[in-house]
């Protein structure tokens, strides 16, 4: 069952997001060869709370940590690790928190260091992917708008669209109703309302869509072992329109990047 929010609701997810984004845009800082994930997962759950805020994902469904960091061939799910990160890796970095008893789950694949062209045309390529599905998240269209959106624009580039994973509704739990996958077909799967709230998520591999997952229980890897990214904004449905409640202006803030590729969809 979909659960619109009211106004006033969508602003407290607004809240919680932005801590998420936050938290994404001071990571973006301390991200470097040498640093491992599990000093950057200390960081950010001191950061959460002296927001006053409760780390989302730190106990949910038993996961131990506060961030899930997924390095290079990892998709999703990666538990914090003592490995420092060495240049021309990648890391997934998702993240969630909870104020006002509201979730916010947003995702951002950085770069460490240098990193070679292939792989960074895969981040470009999955960051676009999402830009793609969220602007199908539009009153008249159906989950399956957002999700052939963003497989049609990652197998343009011949790259595998991950099936087992998908996104979902977002609010005052982690995970409500729809799903919503990053491959279908158009104009099929729930019909989209006023006032819903959703993370859209691709997770997009350089090689094959095929994955496995670690003996640990938690960590998505690609089958092949190439690399995957991995992209996450919260969205709600105001005024028939995808509105962002995260952003990731305080990463590119933080790393000096300027973009306006969330203008469009401004809360
Ligand atoms: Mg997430
Ligand atoms: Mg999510």
């Amino acid at each position: 069952m979909i659960i619109p929010k009211t106004r006033e609701q969508i602003e407290l997810m607004r809240e919680s997001a932005l801590i998420v984004s936050k938290t994404l845009g001071m990571l973006a800082k301390e991200i470097q060869p040498g640093v491992t994930t599990l000093d950057l997962d200390k960081k950010a759950e001191e950061f959460i709370k002296d927001h006053n805020a409760i780390p989302g994902f730190k106990g949910l469904y038993d996961f131990p940590n506060t961030l899930c960091m997924s390095p290079n061939a990892q998709v999703v799910h990666g538990v914090p690790t003592n490995k420092p990160l060495v240049n021309g890796d990648i890391i997934s970095i998702d993240c969630g928190a909870i104020k006002n008893g509201y979730y916010g789950d947003h995702a951002y694949t950085f770069q460490v260091g240098e990193v070679d062209a292939e792989t960074k045309k895969l981040l470009e390529i999955t960051k676009e992917s999402l830009y793609k599905g969220i602007e199908q998240f539009k009153l008249g269209n159906r989950v399956g708008d957002v999700a052939f959106a963003i497989q049609k624009h990652a197998e343009k580039h011949n790259y595998g669209v991950v099936r087992e994973l998908v996104g979902h509704g977002l609010g005052t739990t982690m995970h409500e109703d729809p799903q919503m996958p990053n491959y279908g077909k158009r104009g099929r799967g729930k019909k989209f309302v006023e006032g819903m709230t959703v993370a859209i998520e691709p997770m997009i591999n350089m090689g094959t869509r095929r994955i496995k997952q670690l003996p640990d229980g938690w960590t998505i890897l690609t089958a092949d072992g190439k690399p995957s990214a991995h992209f996450e904004h919260d969205v709600a449905m105001v005024e028939g329109k995808p509105k962002l409640l995260s952003t990731f202006d305080y990463v590119y803030d933080a790393l000096g990047i300027e973009s306006n590729e969330e203008d469009e969809f401004r809360f």
